[in-house]
């Protein structure tokens, strides 16, 4: 058995960070997102709290209108007679205050009752509260917006434009964003190539595994067409890399053998980042697979490091991207005895 190395550490996100899950991964992938974060930003550093949907309306469809002059086709949840309106404000056929008017009808349309919903989690901070209910109907920014602008707001403002731009070109190819990889040698989005065969990887795996799904220990096969083949599964999500966010995801060190369920079924991990105990798991499993002198052990050594201590600390690095990117965590309970 490998030496045991010292814990890994967990991590809280901040708040950055969960503007980050919003922008990233939050419902509705959207142009709204981009531009209700934007505004919030901007707004946040100001002192007002409350904020009427008019005061909201001026940054969030200025935000929409610069962006559809360069990129037209933006998705979105709202309806198109909110886009049409910026677009005929753009060609000049709409004054200002009509904008605003319309926005105010029509802009915020699931946009504000959506911002804090992530896919797999609720997001525990609140940036906003929604008072459109209430006699001065509007938004009630927060003490975490104020705290978050406080730091500056100039950084996440530039990376919340960042991703815009990237989403929208992706949309303009109109190519699907998971079609779609950020080459960050040259900064551009490229046409993600189809990934590497990985069928052999199986066998592989297997030898550590023996046969049981990383994540619940239930039984996976490894023989072609056989029933519940084992799916080859990136421990930290892929996606993190198609975002552009992380290099290197697919590579062995970070591959394992998962059922179908585990993968990518209802309740499975899909993007989800990992329970800290799987990156233990993992740890443990290369270091056996280095230990008893196995065919990739050069392969995991040049990917991860030389020493023990170094590839601790490579994957401490990993969950730490993972888990500031993508807040959600993910564990399953074990239907398969860990012991076999
Ligand atoms: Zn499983």
């Amino acid at each position: 058995m490998p030496t045991r190395l010292s814990q890994f550490v967990n991590v809280t996100p901040t708040r950055e960070n969960y503007l980050r899950g919003v922008v990233l991964f939050g419902l509705n992938s959207a142009s709204y997102k981009f531009a209700l974060a934007k505004s919030l930003l901007e707004l946040g550093d100001g002192r007002r709290e409350a904020i009427s949907l008019v005061d909201l309306a001026e940054p969030f469809s200025r935000h929409v209108c610069e962006h559809l002059r360069r990129a037209p086709r933006q998705a979105t949840s709202v309806g198109s007679r909110f886009l049409d309106a910026c677009r005929s404000f753009n060609d000049g056929s709409l004054d200002h205050d009509r904008l605003i008017a319309v926005t105010v009808k029509l802009g915020f349309n699931n946009v504000i009752d959506a911002f804090h919903a992530l896919r797999q989690a609720d997001l525990p901070v609140r940036f906003f509260v929604d008072e459109r209910r209430s006699a001065s109907p509007g938004i009630r920014l927060t003490g975490d917006l104020f705290a978050l602008a406080a730091r500056g707001s100039a950084q996440a403002l530039a990376e919340v434009e960042a991703r815009w731009r990237l989403v929208e070109t992706a949309w303009s190819l109109e190519i699907s964003r998971s079609l779609v990889a950020y080459d960050s040698a040259t900064e551009q989005l490229v046409p993600a190539s189809h990934r590497a065969p990985l069928v052999s990887a199986r066998d592989a795996l297997n030898g550590y595994q023996k046969g049981a799904c990383f994540y619940c220990y239930g039984p996976v096969s490894t023989v072609a067409k056989g029933l519940g083949l084992a799916e080859v599964d990136h421990l930290f999500p892929h996606h993190l890399q198609r975002l552009g966010l992380a290099a290197d995801l697919d590579q062995v060190w970070n591959l394992v053998l998962a059922c179908q369920g585990c993968n990518r079924g209802p309740g499975g991990k899909s993007d989800k980042t990992p329970h800290l105990d799987y990156v233990a798991r993992l740890e443990q499993r290369n270091e056996y697979l280095i230990e008893s002198h196995h065919p990739l052990r050069e392969t995991l050594m040049a990917q991860t490091g030389l020493t023990a201590p170094e590839r601790h600390r490579f994957l401490q690095d990993k969950y730490y991207m993972s888990r500031t990117n993508q807040i959600a965590v993910w564990r399953t309970a074990a239907v398969g005895d860990p012991a076999l």
